[in-house]
């Protein structure tokens, strides 16, 4: 069991295979794209395997594969395949953008992933274009449709944006009407990759729930479930439900469980830090198993009390805007 420097459990493992993408959602990248990783700079896929066995003999008990979009990445299959025979692994799970997804959910239901989180801010194709600067709004539904399908729990993902999709917040709400999905609504976070300042942030957790209770005004809370970074509702007479991430806000940082893995093997201990050490250089030069599992225990006996502190400690130290596409979400 892995317990940090403010007694904090932390079983919850983020993966991100790759920084590519094949949308371009201007609030997570530039619309020329980033610059791109070289392979070599990349983890192998017997790296990421080597890194998530070591993490989970040492009590990460959750892997969720995101990216980028992880279904750019050449045969992902295989690692998920890999990673779905890792002893003392409870859970594997997803995070896609559903584009390339939908031939995919066979496999990745018989490998035992049971949820998927589908990004989708909006669910009309024009505002999908406008978003993603991309015309594929057809494959992410064909994507929702197999998910369901395959009875895969499915947590729709949404960034809330000013300006731009706050008309689709009731829409995704009525989508759980019919369909046994959870729509999160995320508070956009300053992670667009360009430098640009971030302009404050507009809608926040309260504003979104306020205009949902407008519409819905028997909305209820449901308990939260340990770790949750969401706050939970129902609508009396939905089959799905409803969630809030105070990405921005920060609310949930007292009982954070995750750690990440960037596509070039940083660790991060917090979604808003800096990395705290390389996992890939690690390997690569030459430590055993032993003396990587001391420097991943070193690191996670300084982990930062909350993201507010994270982020203050990167920008002081790089003043660098990163994308979301590098750090996986
Ligand atoms: N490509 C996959 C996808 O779209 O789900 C996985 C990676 S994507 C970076 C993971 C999540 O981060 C998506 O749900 C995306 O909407 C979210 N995201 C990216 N940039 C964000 C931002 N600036 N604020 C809030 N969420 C963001």
């Amino acid at each position: 069991m892995i317990t940090d420097n403010h007694g904090r459990r932390v079983n919850y493992l983020r993966l991100a295979v790759t920084d590519r993408c094949n949308l371009r959602c201007f609030y997570c990248m530039p619309e020329d794209g980033l610059n791109w990783l070289s392979r070599a700079e990349l983890m192998s896929y017997e790296e990421m395997l080597r890194s998530c066995a070591l993490l989970v003999k040492m009590g990460i008990e959750k892997i969720r594969i995101t990216g980028g979009e992880p279904f750019v990445r050449k045969d992902i299959m295989k690692l998920l395949s890999g990673l779905s025979k890792l002893d003392g692994l409870k859970e594997l799970s997803m995070t896609t953008n559903g584009v390339l997804t939908a031939p995919h959910v066979a496999e990745m239901k018989a490998l035992g992933i049971k949820s998927v989180n589908l990004s989708l801010d909006t669910l009309d194709a024009n505002r999908f274009f406008t978003i993603t600067r991309r015309d594929e709004f057809a494959k992410v539904m064909a994507t929702l449709d197999e998910l369901l399908k395959h009875d895969i729990e499915v947590k729709i993902n949404a960034v809330v944006m000013d300006g731009k999709n706050t008309q689709d917040i009731l829409p995704l709400v009525e989508l759980t009407k019919d369909l046994p999905v959870s729509v999160r609504f995320i508070e956009e976070m300053p992670f667009n990759g360009d430098g640009a300042s971030n302009r404050g942030l507009q809608w926040d957790y309260v504003r979104i729930l306020d205009e949902i209770k407008d519409k819905f005004p028997g909305i209820q809370k449901l308990t939260d479930p340990a770790f949750s970074t969401s706050y939970n509702y129902d609508i009396p007479g939905h089959k799905g439900s409803v969630g809030i991430i105070a990405a921005y806000s920060r609310t949930f940082c007292g009982t954070c469980n995750r750690i990440r893995i960037t596509p070039q093997g940083t660790l991060k201990n917090c979604l808003y830090d800096d990395g705290v050490l390389n996992i890939k250089d690690l390997m690569r030069s030459g430590l055993s198993d032993n003396e990587i599992e001391k420097n991943l225990l070193n690191a996670f006996n300084h982990r930062e009390k909350n993201g507010w502190v994270a982020e203050r400690m990167r920008v002081e130290k790089t003043g660098v805007h990163e994308s979301m596409a590098t750090i996986g979400g």
